[in-house]
């Protein structure tokens, strides 16, 4: 038996993908087997197949952080034949191989059952991205947050931005979006965002050492002198939750926010995140996030287009959510 997988390969130190035809032989060790129906690119994706953050060390590699596909063979009790899965990280598509193929073998503990309502192209519409834009929601909702004043995305139009968007309105939150691309202001608002602000106006780091109070919450996926901004204008005892990097891995800040306001900075991490949580994501991802704008904000892609989107998705120019049909 054998599958087509997107296959990464290193040659004099350049790594470069192609569609190829693999035996079944060449699967990892698992004890589930999994027929992959759709997998997606995230941003981590992007970084793997242009290989920028050297985050793979063993080729040739099967890249795909995510994949949602029914399971053909499983040697452990928990899952059999037909269930519908999710894989979210663990490692998958970096250090064993991942969802961008027909087939993938996993461990089962990294597998979650998928709730019946989601489909497993809807579960990719969805993907990694999704999914830690729901761990976000969770974490401002676990610090206490409050509807008292508008909630913050920052890197609205991407993919964990666009589903954050959607979640927090569908909640009643009052959304603003900040984007670098004022041409996707009706865009944010279709998702649900009440207001747009222009990224440019943060992108310098703070204005001041503390600002005017504006945000019950905020779900930062840029980092850097955006979410240094951010902190100072944060309302008293409001929360950040900090899951990317798109604009930059340090945080020129103060400790003022947190000593004069009590802000807090919730770390999220959606790859080692224990599996009841995740369990609570995926139950509240069909629950609160309303389908019409998932699909709304969801492009599809063949496996052949997975280097080119991986070039784009680095420069910020995908918009949403881009699932990728491993049969097309
Ligand atoms: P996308 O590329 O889809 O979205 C990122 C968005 O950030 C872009 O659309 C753009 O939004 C904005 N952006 C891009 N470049 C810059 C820049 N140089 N400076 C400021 N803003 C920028 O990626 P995802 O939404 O999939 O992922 C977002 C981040 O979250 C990534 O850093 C990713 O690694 C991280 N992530 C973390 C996870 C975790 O477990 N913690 C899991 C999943 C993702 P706009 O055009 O609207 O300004």
């Amino acid at each position: 038996m054998s599958f087509k997988a997107l296959l990464l390969e290193e040659k004099n130190g350049k790594v470069a993908g192609a569609v190829t035809t693999l035996d079944d032989a060449k699967l990892p060790p698992g004890d589930v087997t999994v027929a992959v129906e759709y997998t997606t690119l995230n941003y981590k994706d992007g970084l793997i197949i242009a290989n920028k953050a050297k985050l793979v060390r063993q080729f040739p590699h099967v890249p795909g952080i995510d994949f949602a596909g029914t399971v053909t063979e499983s040697g452990n009790p928990a899952f059999k034949p037909g269930d519908k899965v999710v894989l979210n990280g663990w490692g998958v598509g970096e250090r064993h191989w991942g969802g961008m193929a027909e087939k993938a073998r996993v461990k089962a503990e990294w597998l979650v059952k998928l709730p019946a309502a989601v489909s497993t192209k809807r579960a990719m519409a969805i993907g990694t991205a999704g999914y830690t834009a729901m761990l976000s929601v969770m974490a401002l909702e676990d610090h206490g947050l409050k509807q008292d004043a508008p909630v913050l995305v920052t890197g609205a139009a991407g993919g964990v931005g666009s589903v954050a968007i959607a979640i927090l309105a569908k909640l009643g939150y009052g959304v603003t979006a900040m984007t670098g691309r004022a041409g996707q202001a009706e865009y944010l608002k279709s998702l649900g965002a009440s207001a747009v602000i222009d990224r440019a106006e943060f992108a310098n780091g703070p204005a001041k050492p503390m600002d005017s109070a504006r945000w019950a919450g905020a779900v930062d996926t840029v980092g850097g002198k955006v979410l240094a901004a951010v902190l100072t204008q944060m309302a008293y005892g409001a929360s950040v939750a900090a899951c990317g990097n798109a604009g930059g891995v340090e945080l020129p800040a103060t400790v003022l926010p947190f000593i004069l306001r009590g802000v807090n900075l919730l770390g999220i991490d959606s790859v080692m995140c224990p599996a009841p949580q995740r369990k609570e994501a995926w139950a509240r991802l069909a629950r609160d996030l309303p389908p019409e704008k998932l699909d709304a904000m969801t492009s599809t892609a063949k496996l052949g287009d997975a280097t080119a989107l991986a070039e784009k998705i680095l420069k910020g120019q995908l918009r949403g959510r881009t699932v990728i049909d491993v049969k097309g």
